[in-house]
């Protein structure tokens, strides 16, 4: 038997099964998702989509014809229930399904604020999936008050949305700084400078008490006591892996879904890539949250469970785009002890170094920056930091030699 089953009709799962094809794979492939639609893209969800500048169908990231003409069977709105791993068959209601090899491509959940402090009154909205959005957008109406719970990537690219759609916005991050997980003091201070000037209003070192409210809510009361009145909450607080049938089938957790450098979990015939797995990278065990990880680990490891058997290496990049500012990121800065920073104002990149490493770059409408730091690292080079800084540096000539 060897049938492929994919748990997981996200970025992930999609490039997965795209992959198998491409590689000549010629046995059955069962795609599952449990969310109604073809795999779509979500990054335009807090973005393009939300503004109403996109159209549903340009969300999908494949025609339907596509998984019919390379004869993948996609079952969309189908909750899986368990892992049968010693009779190796997924278990989805009364559905049987045998599979010689299982990739677990579930991505992950976002976190919500509890019921218990008004987390499940109308209008308070998480954004993950497209009925997340198709649910909220409507209350984007100019001149709603809006409150943004969480200055991470999807409350302020929801916050430019809502400047963008009238609203007045309040953005409260609990700790010190914006953007505080994922980006540098340098780059916190430019979207914060970036969003103040649009208007919004950001707290950092505040957090949120309540929300209050009947149906709807109402008001929020912040972590130092004041009310405020709103209309609209968007909740951006972070993601958690999607680990419950792995840890129901007993597979090793750890941080996500526990794999080797190849993708592959405590169970041999069962693998995973994308947001719910962790993998060992140098020295580390680390998790990605990104389209960029979710494609390269996806094909990786379908390459894998075909026999390749080679280690997924990753070169991250990230972008981001609010109001008219384009922020590109190529690599990890985590554990950088210096930057340098080339340009000024609006157009501006900070480049991360660790002793004489270069680790990564934070491009601010600035692409040059971004595509020369991003093929430094693939080329596994450190450019001198002094020509960095230097604004007569040709980049491109870096590349060389
Ligand atoms: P995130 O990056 O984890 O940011 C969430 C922020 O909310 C954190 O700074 C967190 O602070 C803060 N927070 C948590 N609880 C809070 C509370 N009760 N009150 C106020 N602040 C609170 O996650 P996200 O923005 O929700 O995004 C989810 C994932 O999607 C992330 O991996 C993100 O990178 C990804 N994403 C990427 C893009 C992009 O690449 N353009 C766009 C959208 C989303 P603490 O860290 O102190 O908990």
């Amino acid at each position: 038997m060897d049938d492929i089953v994919v748990i997981g009709a996200g970025q992930a799962g999609a490039s997965l099964v795209a992959r198998l094809r491409k590689q000549g794979f010629a046995g059955k492939i069962t795609l599952i998702g449990e969310e109604p639609a073809l795999p779509y893209e979500r990054p335009p969800l807090s973005k393009a989509y939300l503004l109403g500048d996109s159209e549903k169908e340009r969300l999908y990231l494949r025609p339907a014809s596509f998984y019919q003409e390379n004869d993948i069977e996609v079952l969309t709105g189908l909750h899986v229930d368990t892992i049968d791993r010693t009779d190796r068959v997924v278990i989805a209601g009364d559905r049987k399904i045998p599979y010689g090899q299982l990739a677990l491509t579930t991505g992950s959940i976002p976190r919500r604020l509890p019921a218990a402090i008004g987390g499940d009154l109308g209008n308070v909205f998480t954004v993950r999936t497209l009925a997340d959005v198709d649910a909220m957008a409507p209350t984007f109406r100019e001149g709603a008050r809006c409150l943004v719970v969480g200055g991470g990537y999807i409350g302020l690219e929801a916050a430019a949305v809502a400047r963008k759609s009238g609203m007045e916005v309040t953005v409260v991050e609990m700790a010190d700084r914006i953007l505080q997980r994922v980006a540098s003091p340098e780059t916190s201070d430019y979207f914060r400078k970036l969003h103040r000037d649009h208007g919004v209003d950001i707290r950092e070192g505040v957090g949120l008490q309540k929300l209050t409210g009947d149906a709807e809510v109402r008001s929020a009361i912040l972590s130092h006591g004041e009310e405020l009145p709103v209309d609209v909450v968007v909740v951006g607080i972070g993601i958690a892996p999607a680990t419950a049938l792995a840890e129901a089938c007993e597979l090793e957790i750890e941080n996500g879904i526990r794999t080797d450098a190849r993708g592959r979990t405590s169970d041999e015939h069962i693998w995973s890539a994308g947001d719910c797995a962790s993998f060992p990278y140098k020295g580390q065990r680390i998790r990605l949250e990104s389209v960029q990880n979710a494609i390269d680990q996806a094909e990786c490891v379908a390459e894998n469970m075909l026999g390749a058997d080679k280690d997924y290496i990753p070169y991250p990049w990230f972008w981001s785009d609010q109001y008219d500012c384009k922020l590109q990121i190529a690599g990890l800065s985590t554990g950088y002890d210096r930057i340098i920073t080339r340009g000024e104002g609006a157009n501006i990149s900070f480049w991360y170094f660790k002793g004489d490493q270069f680790l990564a770059v934070d491009a601010m409408n600035d692409a040059r920056s971004y595509m020369v730091g991003k093929r430094l690292l693939e080329m596994g080079k450190t450019p001198d930091p002094d020509a960095i800084a230097d604004p007569e540096t040709e980049l491109k000539t870096l590349l060389r030699g």
